[in-house]
């Protein structure tokens, strides 16, 4: 019912030069994304250009920012509008990620205000939501996730469900090489699709695909993606090298 979605998270990685020749790498494998899976790379910002124009060349993968502000232009040294996205050919945006609520300041707040910002310019969310290892350990993974999930999509449109990503990715396993397993993965996912019924409907809410990151790898995406609810992966440092990116692919394709 649910496309799978492999997305790559390049974080701060790859210049143009790199961006190039990783595309290039992936198309030489892969030039075309198998029908049951959506594919999704997310560049640094200068690199997205130089991504677009690689991306002519494979159909099935799309393209997204890292980040989004919420206004639409104007006094913001440092940051990018949605506009500038959609022109640069984005199609997705990644708000909310752990590293950027740790490292700059986004809150609750500020994502949700990037995500219907991003909703409104056409532009689909990839909200990423986790607990940390002292909240997991203290038994509040569950009501933390519920409350970032809700307050992301505060104001959030029924319409607008469709054209929702949400990562669900415990901090704690975030290039740690440590993953969740797949039955607190499942566990995860099962209740914030459970949260999204809440807020939309089940309809809406079986429709959304909800992916996993947290050291996603060729080795240990087989039985995440085996998931009922898990319906993707945001990957970081395996999809910086074509092979392991198209081998999570592969395996979401095997299982689609
Ligand atoms: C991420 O950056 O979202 C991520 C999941 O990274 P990694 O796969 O390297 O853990």
């Amino acid at each position: 019912m649910r496309n799978f979605l492999i997305a790559g998270n390049w974080k701060m990685n790859c210049g143009i030069a790199e961006t190039q020749s990783l595309l290039t790498g992936i198309k030489e494998i892969q030039d075309s994304m198998p029908e049951g899976v959506d594919g999704l790379v997310c560049p640094p910002m200068v690199s997205l250009q130089a991504a677009a124009d690689e991306l002519q060349n494979i159909s099935g993968i799309a393209l997204g920012g890292q980040n989004v502000h919420f206004e639409d232009n104007g006094a913001y040294t440092g940051e990018v509008s949605t506009q500038m996205l959609n022109e640069v050919g984005c199609d997705y945006v990644i708000l909310g990620h752990s590293e950027r609520r740790q490292y700059f300041g986004e809150t609750d707040k500020t994502v949700n205000a990037k995500v219907n910002k991003s909703l409104e310019d056409g532009l689909k969310p990839v909200i990423c939501v986790g607990e940390s290892l002292k909240q997991r350990k203290a038994d509040e993974h569950k009501l933390r996730v519920r409350k970032q999930v809700q307050a992301a999509l505060i104001g959030v449109e029924y319409e607008d469900a469709q054209n929702l990503v949400i990562a669900y990715e415990p901090i704690w396993a975030i290039g740690t090489g440590e993953t969740a397993t797949p039955d607190q993965a499942q566990e995860m996912h099962k209740m914030i699709r459970a949260v999204l019924a809440d807020l939309f409907d089940k309809d809406a809410a079986d429709q959304i695909q909800i992916v996993y990151g947290g050291s996603m790898k060729p080795h240990n995406a087989e039985e995440l993606l085996q998931q009922t609810d898990v319906d993707g992966g945001l990957i970081g440092g395996a999809s910086l090298k074509a092979d392991s990116f198209t081998d999570i692919i592969e395996i979401a394709d095997n299982l689609s």
